[in-house]
């Protein structure tokens, strides 16, 4: 079954009883046991809850691992892959990681971690310590975009007895699938394209390895911060779509980052080609509380994936976890705006940014009017 048939087919024909098509919502805690020692595979809804084993099976397979574990959060799903560590393991990361992965990693669990440009395999190698347990890699990297070589980092966290850890939210299994690129784990937060809708908060965790799935199962259900059952359902009900919106999406933002790339207000555009994601850098700082106060189509919201065209300031954020300084560095600058590209008609998404860039231009003449010489 090819990719986008499999996200079309994802919970169907779970009620053979009814033959419902939709995936049934099992709004219970707990089920009825058939006789003494038997069970119905379903006993209590922390360790295993018939819509989200629809989910889990879907995500799974979408990704090709041989185990999904759906949470209510993509951090949730990102702390329970982070047990894997002991206290005295070492974790090699994306330097310009998800802030909220930085915040867990660095001021609650306190692991010992090295950030690196995962861009650069060799700053990998170069990071990896005897007791590098895993390497986490964002690829393509938020908010700036760059791209990991997957199978040349998987070798070399083996080689080091690490495990490769990939964050595939951005590209999702339709554009990216990193466990048959070599990956072991793949962490998704499902509240972005997954489910697509900007309607719920959730996450996944998909192992390539059955007994490293049975592990994170057994730390899922210890810890419980599982996905319910109404929740799931909406994922599932949004990865039906996945495939036709992620051609969208990304047709759109190439559309997007080409007409940004040739504006006068735009120094610079960071898109890595796939996907729906972009950020760009504009001339001057002063224009960007103007342009989010003057877009209209476009939502200045956090968040990304979802079908709604939305527009972010990173270093104020996703990224306000991560010291001013090391924002710098990292190129999360003051000027620099994210874009997450939704579905709508492209020219209008066009049409939206052109006046907000251009009415932004003219508060700034009127500002600085004997500053003004275009750009
Ligand atoms: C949003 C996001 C997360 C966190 O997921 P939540 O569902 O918000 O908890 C992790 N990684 C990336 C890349 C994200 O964009």
């Amino acid at each position: 079954m090819k990719l986008a048939t499999a996200v079309v087919h994802a919970g169907v024909r779970r009620d053979p009883s009814t033959g419902a098509v939709a995936v049934p919502i099992y709004q219970s805690a707990t089920f009825q046991h058939p006789a003494l020692g038997q069970s119905t595979g379903y006993d209590y809804s922390r360790t295993r809850n018939p819509t989200r084993s629809a989910l889990e099976e879907a995500i799974a397979r979408l990704e090709g691992g041989s185990r999904g574990l759906a949470f209510s959060s993509g951090m949730a799903a990102i702390h329970c892959a982070l047990q894997l560590l002991g206290p005295d393991d070492h974790l090699v990361l994306t330097e310009d990681l998800y802030g909220g992965t930085y915040r867990l990693v660095e001021n609650i669990l306190q692991r010992r971690c090295t950030y690196v440009d995962t861009s650069r395999p060799e700053a990998v190698r170069a990071a990896l310590r005897p007791n590098t347990k895993a390497v986490l890699v964002e690829s393509p990297t938020n908010p700036v975009m760059r791209t990991a070589d997957i199978p040349v980092l998987a070798n070399l966290a083996h080689e080091a007895g690490a495990l490769l850890v990939v964050d595939n939210t951005f590209l999702t299994p339709c554009l990216q699938r990193p466990l048959e690129l070599g990956a072991d784990l793949v962490v998704h937060s499902a509240t972005k394209y997954l489910s697509g809708h900007n309607d719920v908060v959730a996450g996944a965790l998909v192992a390539k390895d059955a007994a490293l799935g049975e592990r994170l199962a057994y730390f899922q259900n210890g810890i419980g911060a599982i996905l319910g059952p109404q929740d799931s359902y909406l994922v599932i009900r949004g990865l039906k779509t996945l495939a036709l919106r992620m051609e969208r999406h990304q047709a759109n933002a190439r559309e997007v980052a080409g007409w940004l790339a040739s504006h006068p207000l735009v120094e610079r555009v960071f898109y890595p080609g796939v996907g729906g994601m972009l950020s760009f850098t504009v001339t001057d700082a002063a224009l960007v509380p103007r342009v989010l106060a003057s877009v209209r189509l476009c939502l200045f919201a956090e968040s990304l994936g979802g079908v709604e065209t939305l527009i972010t300031y990173p270093a104020t954020q996703t990224h306000a976890d991560i010291p001013a300084a090391r924002r710098e560095e990292l190129g999360i600058t003051d000027r620099l705006l994210r874009l997450s590209v939704g579905i709508e008609d492209v020219h209008d998404i066009i049409a939206d940014l052109s006046e907000a860039l251009a009415g932004a231009h003219t508060l700034r003449e009127l500002r600085h009017a004997p500053l003004a010489h275009g750009s």
